[in-house]
């Protein structure tokens, strides 16, 4: 499988999160020939690298991929490690169609047609491929932290794991996002005098944590995916919002939470640097010992080697198919169809969806014209699960 003798395959999933792992549900579903690649070394990596303290917002009834439930009772948060596990589980039933340790370089067309992945010496082929590589992949931190005095220990929440890893004495926590929000949380319950700077997007009325919320759970998931889509006026303002901003409202600590916690809220943002100490856009200067940076991620398609890119980054796609390039497909994006197409919730239709369509055009292509759910009993025996 190497540049002069590729892998062939039908369709290759890039990512082994739970993009691609509901991306590969949908193509063994239809019996259709695939690999998934995935970087890490373990299925669910993405999940245990994040902070230990962390549960997820959304409850496990809404944390499953299609086929399998995960195994917790329906209004309990999972901690990364319970969601890492549950998605080691479910890739388990693709066998050796997962192929772990395995990076990609490049993706770009085939000279003979179809797309080439590149991953190290290997080489492989497919006239299908979806990205599942994750949106979020660069942490992101302005250039002025770095002139930061070094006696500040300064980290992103990406690296952020506990508190032991802050030095004593005051903590800045930039950005109030749902991470920013656990964070400042976690500084203040172990000891720290503790500043949030930013600005939330709005909050719900009650925590996640809630009973209301256990009531309200329904309504929100059929909210953010009925409602808030790319099909209705609303969806559609809101979509440049959360894909550029990152927009949306806080879900278990909410601004009481923090202010009786004793977190200083200071909305406005951190400016520069002065002395060596963070500057605010106010003019204070703070005296903190630590600075988490909870400024979010930028994405990463450098490797893509295709013309699908717009200017703001994005892949130019109909809810996640290229239509400009037949066969190439993207599951995760932000508000790739909805608000829960960044969610776990969202991965399933998501995935659903654009695989039906690639599959559809390429069996679209044969002779007959015939679509998926008509398959000849020829078309079956090779792929024995087509409906
Ligand atoms: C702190 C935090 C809390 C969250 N909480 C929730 C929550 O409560 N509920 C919820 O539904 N969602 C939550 N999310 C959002 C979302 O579910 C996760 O970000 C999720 O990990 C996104 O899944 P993904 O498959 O799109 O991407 P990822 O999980 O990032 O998976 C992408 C995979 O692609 C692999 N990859 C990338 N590039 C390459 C390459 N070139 N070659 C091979 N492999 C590659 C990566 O190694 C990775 O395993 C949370 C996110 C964060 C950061």
């Amino acid at each position: 499988m190497n540049g002069t003798n590729p892998e062939r395959h039908d369709a290759i999933v890039i990512g082994g999160g739970q993009a691609g792992l509901a991306a590969a549900y949908h193509l063994a579903r239809r019996g259709i020939d695939f690999v998934v690649l995935e970087r890490d070394r373990r299925i669910g990596d993405q999940w245990r690298s994040r902070y230990d303290s962390l549960r997820l917002y959304s409850p496990a009834k809404y944390d499953g991929l299609p086929g399998l439930r995960l195994p917790m009772r329906g209004h309990t948060f999972p901690s990364g490690n319970e969601m890492a596990a549950y998605l080691e589980s479910y890739a388990a039933q693709f066998g050796d169609r997962m192929r772990t340790g395995v990076s990609v370089d490049r993706l770009g067309s085939a000279a003979d047609g179809g797309y080439e992945v590149i991953a190290g010496d290997a080489t492989y082929r497919a006239p299908n491929v979806i990205v599942a590589a994750g949106f979020f992949r660069e942490p992101y931190t302005p250039e002025f932290a770095a002139s930061l005095d070094p006696e500040i220990r300064q980290m992103h929440s990406h690296d952020y794991r506990r508190p032991s890893q802050l030095g004593d004495g005051p903590v800045l926590v930039v950005g109030f996002s749902h991470s920013g929000a656990d964070l400042a949380m976690e500084a203040v319950s172990n000891g720290h005098p503790t500043i949030l700077s930013g600005r939330a997007h709005g909050q719900l009325p009650f925590s996640v944590d809630s009973r209301r919320g256990r009531v309200a759970w329904p309504l929100l998931k059929f909210i953010g995916s009925n409602v808030l889509t790319i099909r209705t006026p609303v969806g559609r303002k809101m979509r440049p919002e959360i894909r550029h901003n990152g927009g949306a409202p806080l879900l278990r600590y909410r601004r009481e939470d923090l202010l009786e916690a004793g977190v200083e809220l200071v909305e406005s943002r951190v400016a520069g640097v002065q002395d060596g100490k963070p500057l605010m856009a106010d003019g204070r200067v703070l005296d903190v010992a630590n600075v988490i940076w909870c400024t979010g991620f930028r994405p990463d398609f450098g490797w893509i080697d295709l013309p699908i890119f717009g200017d703001d980054g994005f892949p130019k796609e109909d809810r996640g198919v290229v239509t400009s390039m037949p066969g190439i497909g993207f599951v995760g994006l932000p508000f790739q169809f909805g608000f829960t197409s960044m969610l776990v919730v969202g991965a399933g239709p998501d995935a659903g969806h654009v695989v039906s369509r690639l599959t559809n055009l390429r069996l679209g292509k044969l002779p007959s014209g015939r679509r998926v759910g008509e398959a000849t009993p020829a078309e079956r025996d090779r792929w024995p699960e087509l409906p």
